[in-house]
């Protein structure tokens, strides 16, 4: 009823519908395709939050993503996810699992966490610990996903960064997360580029890049994804955002009709606010916020950085332009949601 009523607000009277909330820049990982845990904003008070959460709540945000670097850093998370929690917004916390311990998670839980994701992209574990510069991780995720079977009652969504590093092992991927529960979202991962303004959040590694020998098995794996889907496997992706994947590795083209900035926007540590994760602040969500937003300047600033882009496969973003513009979209996800109320996923 909630994403149903924030999809209206979004569509029909312009609110956003869709929000990244940097609790902290920190992490304890230092994953190769990965520029954020470079950089060194400050980071809002708890009573800072409280502000930034009634002027989110004036615009009529819906969907609240809680993210980082490691949001497990902050001692006070629990206190966040309660406070967005108590203001009606769906939230969803985003860790790399590194810090999971069953009190987390029950405290967690305590304070009203219904969906959580998780990165995993490969279940190699040499791989992934080369990848993240971690060690066992794989072996981590796995036990995270335990604790969250138990607690968390929304959705448990594993995110899979899709690199030439894992595309060939993407369906035994899928069939593992699904055997722990939980959803896959497999999302090309996003290198700075050249044709790119800024590399603000995102990193660049070469072995990462799909290459065109990669193809054929590329559109193997793809075609697979696509029927497991159809066949009921927990895959959060659209039937649409797959293809556009596939299509981007055979074209290179990832352009879109992108509303950065109006549909969508993120919230750096410090209340630093910009159109997407790509690019610098904008002005500060504790400074006249919802008048700014609102202003003409704003919306041509956001304009302008748009134009500049050449486009994206981030799958919050894009999967927010589908939900709310896509009717096969919307009639996928609430088969999904349908789905997981009776149970009748597969296998
Ligand atoms: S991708 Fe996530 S887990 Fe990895 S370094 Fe960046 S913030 Fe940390
Ligand atoms: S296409 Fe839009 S969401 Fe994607 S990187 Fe560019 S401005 Fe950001």
């Amino acid at each position: 009823m909630e994403a149903a009523r924030g999809l209206v607000r979004s569509k029909f009277f312009s609110a956003p519908f869709y929000l990244h909330f940097y609790v902290t820049e920190r992490c304890n990982l230092r994953c190769k395709m990965c520029n954020i845990w470079k950089r060194k904003s400050p980071e809002m008070t708890l009573g800072e939050i409280e502000q930034c959460v009634r002027v989110l709540k004036k615009l009529k945000v819906q969907n609240i993503v809680l993210t980082g670097g490691e949001p497990l850093l902050r001692p006070d998370i629990s206190d966040i996810v309660k406070l967005f929690n108590d203001h009606g917004f769906t939230t969803r916390l985003q860790t790399n699992g590194t810090l999971v311990t069953r009190e987390k998670i029950r405290a967690l839980a305590e304070a009203g966490l219904k969906n959580i994701t998780i990165s995993l992209d490969t279940l190699d574990e040499k791989k992934f610990d080369w990848i993240c510069e971690s060690k066992d991780l794989v072996q981590k995720v796995d036990e995270s996903l335990d604790l969250f079977a138990e607690y968390i009652k929304g959705f448990i969504v594993v995110n899979t960064a899709v690199s030439r590093l894992n595309i060939p092992e993407l369906p035994e991927i899928v069939r593992y997360v699904n055997s722990k529960g939980a959803y896959a979202s497999l999302v090309p991962v996003h290198l700075h580029s050249s044709g790119m303004t800024t590399s603000f959040c995102y990193g660049y590694d070469e072995e990462m890049i799909v290459s065109k020998d990669l193809l054929p098995e590329t559109e193997k794996v793809y075609a697979k994804l696509i029927k497991m889907k159809k066949e009921g496997y927990r895959i959060i992706n659209s039937e649409k955002f797959l293809r556009a994947s596939l299509d981007c590795f055979r074209t290179g083209n990832y352009s879109w009709d992108c509303r950065a900035g109006e549909r969508f926007f993120v919230v750096y540590p410090d209340g630093g606010v910009a159109p997407c994760d790509v690019f610098p602040p904008l002005f500060n969500i504790q400074s006249d916020f919802p008048k700014k937003f609102r202003s003409a300047e704003y919306r041509e600033s956001a304009r302008r950085l748009r134009e500049g882009c050449d486009g994206c496969l981030l799958g919050c973003w894009r999967e927010t332009n589908l939900l709310l513009d896509d009717f096969a979209t919307q009639r996928e996800q609430m088969h999904l949601f349908f789905r997981k109320k009776t149970g009748a996923h597969h296998p």
